[in-house]
């Protein structure tokens, strides 16, 4: 659509509009159908402890295997499933897939996984997600405690009021709270005290930077990990894809990590649930 040499700004505009309001509107139409047809998958990217590699639990992340497009990633359509209402089906969805293949597979374990999904913020304003996750639990025979439900700090903060008594309500019902890309949302960190959380997910772009030469990265990464010692909370690493990122993490005593360095997110046949200890790929 480009304007013709005769048109206007004005109708060059509406042209441009008018062709984003349509993509919107097809990939709407698509995502609709995708919820019938179940065309989701929800992968699982390890969760490991960095003392001995052990497996803790694995991060539940939404795939939408489009008929015509192929694997589509959710940054380009939990916006649009954002602006009409349809993440709250998808975030039941995932909700219910992560909770009943957890149960299914705790069920031969010794030592529990976790389960970590993400959840909207639009969601976390939402009156009936404490309920809505107590009737999942129940349905899928998943305990509370094996599941965390992950709100990212910016999303957090912009709706701190509405959110911070549906967490409460979470928590006391046994369920975790991680805070995701902790340290990207500028926050006085005074937040804290008012909302308790049990994890902090440090976000990727603090480890992708770690190196030896870099300590004043190490020294801020080693903050936040101190932060969770003193105040009882679990940190964990993202998006470790360098052995000597994990290195430098064991270093300053950071427990947890996932990355690519273990795994990237796969699909819930491929990934290995009766592991105890999950070695990296590359030593
Ligand atoms: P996130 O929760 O911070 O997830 C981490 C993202 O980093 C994932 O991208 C994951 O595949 C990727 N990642 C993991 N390890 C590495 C690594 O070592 N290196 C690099 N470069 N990347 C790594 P993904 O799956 O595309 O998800 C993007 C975001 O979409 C997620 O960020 C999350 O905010 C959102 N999302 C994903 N699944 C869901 C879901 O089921 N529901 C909702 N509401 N949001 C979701
Ligand atoms: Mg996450
Ligand atoms: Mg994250
Ligand atoms: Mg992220």
């Amino acid at each position: 659509y480009r304007a013709k040499k005769t048109g206007n700004a004005y109708n060059f505009f509406t042209h441009r509009l008018d062709k984003e309001a349509r993509l919107r509107f097809e990939m709407e139409q698509d995502l609709r159908k995708a919820m019938d047809e179940t065309q989701f998958a929800l992968y699982l990217q390890p969760r490991i402890g960095l003392e001995g590699n052990q497996l803790l639990g694995m991060e539940g992340l939404i795939r939408w295997c489009h008929p015509v497009k192929g694997i589509c990633s959710p940054s380009e359509f939990i916006p649009c499933a954002e602006m009409n209402g349809l993440i709250v089906p998808m975030d039941l969805w995932v909700l219910r897939t992560g909770c009943r293949l957890t149960a299914e597979w705790n069920e031969k374990r010794e030592t529990p996984l976790l389960i970590s999904l993400n959840i909207s913020a639009w969601h976390f304003r939402d009156n009936h997600l404490p309920e809505r996750v107590a009737r999942v639990l129940e349905e899928t025979g998943c305990a509370p405690q094996w599941l965390e439900l992950e709100i990212t700090e910016t999303a957090l903060m912009e709706n701190l009021a509405a959110a911070a008594p549906h967490l409460q309500k979470l928590r006391s019902m046994g369920v975790s709270i991680a805070l995701d890309d902790f340290g990207t949302g500028y926050s006085s960190l005074n937040y804290l005290r008012k909302i308790p959380v049990d994890t902090l997910k440090i976000d990727r772009s603090f480890i992708a930077t770690l190196t030896p030469e870099d300590p004043k990265g190490l020294f801020l990464v080693k903050t936040i990990v101190d932060l969770g010692k003193t105040f009882d909370i679990q940190v964990v690493a993202e998006g470790v894809e360098e052995p000597e990122q994990m290195r430098l993490l064991q270093s300053i005593g950071c427990p947890v990590a996932q990355g690519f360095l273990w795994s990237p997110p796969m699909a819930p046949a491929d990934f290995p649930h009766h592991l105890d200890v999950f070695p990296p790929e590359k030593k």
